[in-house]
């Protein structure tokens, strides 16, 4: 391991853990990983990924910084308004931790251009707000064999699970069928801020077991969120037979 002593400090409460040491420290730092949004979720997570020191964090996002979003995108701040999300990532990355680069990537995923851009990464964290992005993001990391860290938050509830080879993926969960116009989003139903940081948190959290391959995996298993009665519910995930996108894979 060929650390820096700043680095040393800086890592010094990982490097005690058993689980993570130097050289989970030293994965940490080789890790490559894609968040898709620069919002409400991935604002706790690229907080999260960047303080830990991932060395490359990709973000995509076409947004720019609105007034209404620092209520909980806790990434930016509020002389940013009008300024490309993930500019406003990139600059507050750098200010927490110099080990890390920001890759911006200011576009909308397609059907083009989706599994190019999560081929390049060793994992990918969906924090999007539309079910369009999330079944792109899902097929597209499915093909190119990339774990999936997906998460979502609405109101005070919130869910999150893990998507990779060999368990259920996304469609499994929701089928083909669901569309944005079955679903509200946060503008038109409304989002607790700290709900948003409890789950880009737990997402931050499972993204990092991912990488360090500890603890027990959210693949197989969707984990519930109810902020208002503070319940944790996780129930089973199984495979589809029938999916579309990992059916008989
Ligand atoms: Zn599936």
């Amino acid at each position: 391991m060929d650390f820096t002593e700043e680095q040393i400090h800086r890592y010094a409460r990982h490097i005690l853990l058993p689980e993570v040491g130097g050289e989970g420290q030293a994965t940490l730092l080789a890790a490559k990983v894609l968040v898709i949004g620069a919002g409400g979720l991935g604002s706790p997570l690229i907080l999260y990924l960047a303080a830990a020191g991932v060395g490359t964090i990709g973000v995509v996002d076409d947004d720019e910084v609105e007034l209404s979003n620092l209520q909980r995108q806790v990434l930016h701040q509020t002389d940013r308004v009008g300024m490309a999300k993930v500019e406003s990532a990139a600059r507050t990355v750098a200010a927490i931790n110099p080990d890390v680069t920001l890759v911006p990537h200011r576009l909308r995923l397609t059907e083009e251009n989706a599994r190019d851009l999560i081929g390049q990464y060793d994992l990918v964290a969906d924090g999007s707000d539309n079910f369009t992005t999330r079944f792109l993001v899902n097929d597209a990391a499915r093909a190119e064999g990339k774990t999936l860290v997906s998460a979502a938050v609405l109101r005070f509830e919130g869910q999150i699970s893990t998507f990779k080879l060999g368990g259920p993926c996304y469609r499994c969960l929701h089928g083909d069928d669901i569309s944005d116009a079955d679903a509200p989003n946060c503008g038109q139903a409304g989002v607790f801020g700290a709900m948003a940081g409890v789950m880009g948190s737990l997402q931050a959290m499972e993204v990092l077991k991912e990488i360090l391959g500890i603890g027990d995996t959210l693949s197989g298993s969707l984990l519930l969120v109810d902020g208002l009665s503070t319940a944790f519910r996780k129930v089973r995930l199984s495979r589809d037979p029938g999916c579309s996108c990992c059916g008989g894979s």
